[in-house]
């Protein structure tokens, strides 16, 4: 595999932008890599600028659950451009996709759009401080729920692959209204809210993480944490910015039944262009800004470019069968490598759920933080390297999840797995 091309523009880049890319990951120090530059995509290929060619398991991060340049969004985006890129002012096509969004998630009344992840989670918390005059916020051990002020602690996603635990530039009087807690640990947050209910406004939650590499509610927890905040006035945020859309149309509130007070969500909602959004129950919405006194805004929220991409991926994810389709590819796949792994003999353990998944590299069940960060990076590293060097481009980091699309035909995940046993067999070897 040839990546001259790729190796000159990341000494070109890292001259005019820190690290060479705009977001930590990419940069794949993690697993010794020089990241690949990227011409183009279609369905799950990836197109390297040296001209190689790779199954794609990131999906950009989530975002691409119909595989790459889907026809139906690529012509409305084409066809939103013609008409003018952005205006400031209200759209149609807003009204389209928030009714969209609250029909589809089960406890969103109604639905504010933002530009990323990060925005949608940070107007949560400020939303959630506003209503309930409390300060403090809880969140847990290895989630990441972008890079505002409040949640640089303990996260996970770039942080836990780099290992920075906090971040210098987040000011100690921040710090200290967020409360870190292990995932899957209901004592732990039993007695968080016993000693300081009174003072916290929301605890937040990935209902299935997806940045220490997925990792699953334990059964109950998910309930546990909506009786526990209900009975102290404490509102509870699910951050499905990766699962919304993606393990079921109405996201994980959906498939574990469970109504958070307010929900964030970003990825799939764009279709690959800039978007976020946060939703809830109306009267807590009627809060923000100009209904209520809470502050949020944004010269391209709602942009027209970014709404007509939303509508499009939503509409083919509303075709009857969709997930059920999707999410049985995706679980049998997973079951295969699970056998690939017994069968070389290596201490893997594969967490799953829908179509996300996490290739752990050590011996015993990953429930949390803790036990994630057990896995074995420097053997997740080579496994990288051995994968990428047959065609398979996996995220760059062991605590990362790998995303099935759509467009993932049988015979790329049958690549996926042959590729795997070699790599397996070849790292068993060593
Ligand atoms: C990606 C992600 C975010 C941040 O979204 P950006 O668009 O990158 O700002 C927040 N929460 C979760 C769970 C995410 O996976």
């Amino acid at each position: 595999m040839k990546i001259a091309q790729s190796e000159k523009m990341f000494e070109q880049a890292a001259k005019v932008i820190p690290g060479g890319v705009n977001s930590p990951v990419r940069a794949c120090r993690s697993v010794g890599c020089t990241p690949l530059f990227i011409e183009r995509a279609e369905g799950a290929t990836l197109y390297d600028v040296d001209g190689n060619s790779y199954v794609d398991f990131v999906c950009s991060w989530g975002p691409m659950i119909l595989g790459h340049s889907h026809p139906q969004v690529v012509a409305a985006i084409r066809a939103a451009a013609g008409g003018g890129t952005s205006f400031g002012a209200p759209t149609p096509a807003e009204i389209t996709l928030a009714e969209m969004v609250v029909e589809a998630v089960p406890s969103v009344e109604k639905v504010r759009f933002v530009n990323s992840g990060t925005e949608a989670t940070m107007s949560a918390i400020r939303l959630a401080r506003g209503v309930t005059g409390r300060k403090k916020v809880v969140k847990f051990d290895g989630c990441y729920h972008g890079h505002a002020d409040s949640f640089l602690i303990k996260a996970g996603s770039g942080l836990l692959t780099l290992g920075i635990p906090g971040s210098p530039g987040v000011p100690e009087d921040i710090v200290k209204n967020t409360i870190s807690l292990p995932y899957n640990d209901v004592n732990a947050v039993t007695q968080a809210l016993d000693d300081e209910g009174h003072d916290v406004a929301c605890v937040i939650i990935e209902p299935v993480a997806g940045n220490m590499g997925c990792v699953l509610p334990a059964p109950g927890f998910l309930a546990e944490l909506r009786r526990l905040t209900a009975e102290r006035g404490v509102l509870l945020i699910f951050d499905e910015v990766i699962t919304g859309f993606r393990l079921a149309y109405g996201g994980a509130q959906e498939l574990f039944g469970i109504s958070p007070d307010l929900t964030c969500l970003g990825k799939i909602i764009g279709g690959g262009l800039p978007v976020g959004a946060y939703g809830g129950k109306a009267e807590i919405m009627d809060s923000i800004a100009p209904d209520g006194p809470v502050y949020q805004a944004g010269t391209l929220s709602g942009n027209p470019l970014a709404m007509a991409a939303g509508i499009a991926t939503l509409r083919q994810l509303q075709q009857p069968g969709f997930y059920q389709e999707l999410n049985d590819r995706a679980t049998r796949c997973a079951e295969r490598l699970r056998e690939v792994a017994k069968r070389c003999g290596l201490p893997v353990q594969i967490n799953g759920i829908g179509s996300m998944m996490t290739l752990f590299f050590c011996s015993d069940p990953v429930t949390d933080f803790t036990s994630a960060m057990r896995a074995d990076t420097g053997l997740y590293a080579k496994h990288y390297r051995n994968m990428l060097s047959q065609g398979i481009y996996l995220a760059p980091s062991q605590f990362e999840v790998a995303f099935i699309s759509a467009a993932h035909t049988p015979h790329d995940l049958e690549k996926l797995e042959k590729m795997t046993e070699w790599s397996f067999k070849n790292l068993a070897d060593k």
